[in-house]
């Protein structure tokens, strides 16, 4: 089934309120297995709104319009949908009613222009209100059905909610269903460019990758006509996904994050960490303190900016930096191991680097960051060039720490 979604409003067009309708809307659709064509905006004008409704009703199954059903002179959604179906507009009385009684619980007066909200397309519908006045209607037509809801969220949400999500799963036997796996250390393109072939042949299940810095998610969609079927699609698919990305899956829960998914193998494996973090500056703990009950696990967490910090709390040898500088593969390791020692942990991760924009050289350009991670004895150190701002380098050495942490721990989990 085809939807279309309609949302009224010059306010939208003219960028003063944004379209957060529009997303919600577009996502609970798309859970219901409905395809979403075409989203337009339009003016409160009624020419433009009229047009619009015939053209998507030519073309859409589905047409859902929100905003413009309030009680004002500019709030004409109703009116022109109801016309566009050929229907007369008729007085509902539960409205009626619940509208005066909304006025009362409010202690306001209810002005004759309120009462227009009470009038309903004939045959159809009524969306009643908890939330506010305007009632939300379902025209069924011949070919098209009409769904039409009230701007504020407050108001259309607990609609959905409630009422349009419950009415729409009933005319649509088809389920959709979707399985979430998250990748760490591999980029978009390289992520990409190893499931082309799968993408390039999708049809059901589909593959929707979505990239965040160091991570890219992976959702698996399939349709049928039972959740089990679905499943059944999606099974081969992710087989084939855990073959090529393997340990680089860190998980398939939708709500879980690459820190949760660490804090989880650190206590299976009764492990502790400490951090040492130069150009990240305490981004990396942030990360790890996300997670609630992370104590056990994480002990300590050391910023150290400068050399003299770097020698002090960490032990760093005054050598090595001399020698090697502070942005080095040696100040790395022995930033890793120093809070290890100091913190006395398991594990110890120390991160130093050039986050720009101003300090990059020939031989050291910005986004340079070299990230060391100790584990029982045996120190990891990997040298990374990053891209972008201040911002983008330090969120991509932390999300290359975690990943580096999450492999290494690994190994552990293998070696024991
Ligand atoms: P009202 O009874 O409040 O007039 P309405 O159904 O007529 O409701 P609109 O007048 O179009 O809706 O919008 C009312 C308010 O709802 C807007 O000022 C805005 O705050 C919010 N709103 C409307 N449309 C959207 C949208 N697409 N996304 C987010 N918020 C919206
Ligand atoms: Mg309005």
């Amino acid at each position: 089934m085809t939807v279309e979604l309609i949302c009224v409003g010059t306010e939208l067009l003219l960028g003063n309120i944004v379209n957060t309708n529009a997303a919600y809307l577009a996502e609970k659709c798309a859970l219901l297995g409905l395809s979403m064509y075409y989203q337009s905006v339009v003016g409160d004008n009624p020419e433009r709104l009229q047009e619009l409704c015939e053209t998507a009703n030519k073309r859409s199954d589905l047409v859902i319009l929100c905003g413009g059903l309030g009680p004002t002179q500019d709030d004409l959604t109703k009116e022109t949908a109801a016309r566009v179906m050929g229907r007369s507009l008729i007085l509902d009385e539960r409205a009626k009613e619940e509208i005066r009684v909304f006025f009362e619980r409010i202690h306001r007066e209810v002005t004759d222009n309120n009462w227009k909200q009470a009038m309903v397309p004939e045959g159809s519908i009524v969306l009643y209100n908890a939330n506010g006045t305007a009632p939300g209607i379902i025209i069924e037509g011949e070919g098209t059905t009409m769904i039409l809801l009230p701007g504020p969220p407050n108001e259309l949400v607990p609609m959905f909610e409630e009422q349009v999500y419950p009415y729409l799963s009933k005319r649509k036997p088809e389920v959709i269903c979707s399985k979430m796996l998250k990748i760490c250390g591999v980029g978009e393109s390289m992520a990409e460019t190893r499931i082309l072939d799968l993408i390039e042949k999708q049809t059901n299940p589909t593959i929707a990758p979505y990239a965040m810095t160091g991570e890219v998610h992976l959702r698996i969609t399939a349709k049928a006509d039972s959740p089990e079927q679905a499943f059944a699609l999606i099974a081969p698919v992710e087989a084939e996904l855990y073959r090529r990305f393997g340990d680089g899956i860190f998980t398939e829960e939708e709500s879980e994050t690459l820190e949760g998914a660490i804090a989880k193998l650190l206590k299976e494996r009764k492990l502790t960490v400490s951090t040492a973090e130069s150009c990240t500056g305490g981004l990396l703990s942030g990360r790890l303190v996300n997670v609630p009950g992370i104590s056990e696990q994480f002990q300590e967490g050391y910023i150290t900016y400068s050399n003299e910090a770097k020698e002090k709390l960490l032990g760093v040898s005054h050598s090595t930096l001399e020698t090697f500088g502070a942005v080095s593969p040696e100040t790395a390791r022995e930033m890793a191991e120093g809070c290890c020692r100091a913190a006395n942990t398991d594990l110890g991760v120390g991160i130093t680097g050039i986050a720009g924009p101003d300090g990059g050289t020939a031989q050291k350009p910005v986004g340079l960051v070299y990230i060391g991670c100790c584990c029982k004895g045996t120190t990891y150190v990997e040298q990374f060039q990053f891209r972008g701002n201040r911002s983008k380098v330090r969120e991509s050495a932390v999300a290359n720490a975690l990943t580096l942490l999450r492999k290494v721990i690994l190994q552990e989990i293998r070696t024991v």
